[in-house]
């Protein structure tokens, strides 16, 4: 191994533990100590100085490119490398969701964004999009997810908020339903490195159908979302965007049986990342009717089992679990007039900054109104991260 250097896209930023590190391919934050902090903050520099297994390890998680090359691995969804006593806590964001728009073709039963899409609909202008991107550029993510509401309805507007955050130097993601044409912003994502995230609950039609109903003023009886979902993915597959399936844990697909079928049946469809959300009980999922889709005390520890067996089989499949229904107040959200929210713990979410705002009274918000713990825990695996970690 002869020379080494930061893979494409990678973003690094120093941490009181380390570093952590964005990769934006596989759309996972590593956080690094020890050697691995040192080789990534020291700019890769010559092997020599850095310990040769640990730019292996590195390259093989896809941090870094070794000349002559290493194979990428897959990393099962661990997200830290080195010794750690506890899950490490940022003193920045690592994310910010930023609302393309307020519409949504869907009606998903437990849709936590609700309260900031319905309100917000009437009049919907194309220069809000300038109030998202200032306040987005006060805020020190290595990430924005451009979010709604579905880009896909409003791919105009979509396009201006990828091409703005990539400018202000943010890694960029693109959640979807896939309900929409992605096709037609596929050159816009591959110039910026876009990873798309398509959700997707179940391999079965009919099941994830269910739960993510179309809304009748926006499509027609019949629309499947499951069959726009495996479209999306199929379009970024052939058009080399890398793609993540992100899935809505409810009592109805928390069982293993469940977890493992849509588990082989993305491996089978050449998906390697899946990201599975706990329901969080706020804005819909939060309403009586829609309360018997909680999960048992249990869904964390079943979880940690899915991860643990696919790497112990070595199923090629990285997966990142999030528990933010422990917390709801981990997350930012710039809704789709340019406004910053944090989820309370209770009663709804909160504006805590909005467009003019200065970055060190953003950063003063996020430290007072978002749980720093919870908010490293969501991205960096820690819900089913077992402490002390050593490797
Ligand atoms: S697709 Fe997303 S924004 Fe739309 S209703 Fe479903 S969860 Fe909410």
């Amino acid at each position: 191994m002869s020379r080494v250097q930061l893979a494409p896209g990678v973003r690094i930023r120093r941490e009181a533990f380390g570093a952590v590190a964005y990769v934006p391919d596989r759309d996972h934050f590593f956080a690094l100590s020890g050697t691995a902090a040192e080789a990534v903050l020291g700019g890769c520099a010559e092997t020599g100085t850095a310990d040769v297994s640990t730019m292996a390890d590195l390259a093989g998680r896809g941090i870094v490119d070794t000349d002559p090359p290493t194979d990428r691995r897959p990393h099962f969804g661990e997200s830290l490398v080195g010794p750690f006593a506890e899950l490490p806590a940022v003193a920045e964001p690592l994310v910010v969701n930023c609302f393309a728009t307020a519409h949504c073709p869907l009606r998903c039963r437990y849709c936590h964004a609700d309260d900031l899409m319905t309100p917000y609909r009437a009049g919907e202008a194309d220069d809000e999009t300038r109030d998202v991107l200032r306040t987005a550029a006060a805020v020190p993510a290595l990430v924005a997810v451009v979010t709604g509401g579905e880009p896909l309805a409003r791919p105009a507007r979509t396009e201006v908020l990828v091409t703005g955050l990539a400018a202000d130097g943010k890694a960029v993601v693109l959640d979807t339903s896939g309900v929409g044409d992605l096709a037609p912003l596929v050159p816009v994502l591959r110039r910026h490195g876009v990873h798309v995230r398509v959700s997707l609950d179940s391999p079965d039609a009919r099941a994830n159908d269910r739960f993510r109903p179309i809304n009748r003023r926006y499509l027609p009886l019949g629309t499947s979302p499951w069959a726009h979902a495996v479209q999306a993915l199929d379009v970024a597959h052939a058009s080399g965007v890398p793609v993540s399936v992100q899935t809505v844990v409810t009592s109805s697909n928390e069982d293993a049986g469940s977890l493992l079928a849509m588990r082989d049946w993305l491996v089978g469809r050449g998906v390697r990342h899946w990201v599975l959300h706990v329901v969080v009980p706020v804005a819909r999922a939060a309403e009586r009717r829609n309360r018997r889709l909680r999960t048992s005390p249990y869904v964390m520890p079943a979880l940690a089992e899915l991860v643990k067996k696919t790497a112990d089989d070595g199923v090629p499949m990285n997966i990142r679990v999030t528990g933010t229904h422990r917390a709801p107040n981990s997350v930012l959200l710039i809704g789709s007039r340019g406004d910053l929210y944090v989820e309370r713990e209770s009663g709804g979410k909160v504006r805590i900054a909005g467009p003019g705002d200065p970055r060190d009274s953003v950063l003063r918000a996020f430290r007072t109104h978002v749980n720093l713990v919870e908010h490293g825990s969501r991205y960096l695996n820690g819900s089913i991260q077992p402490f002390p970690h050593e490797r």
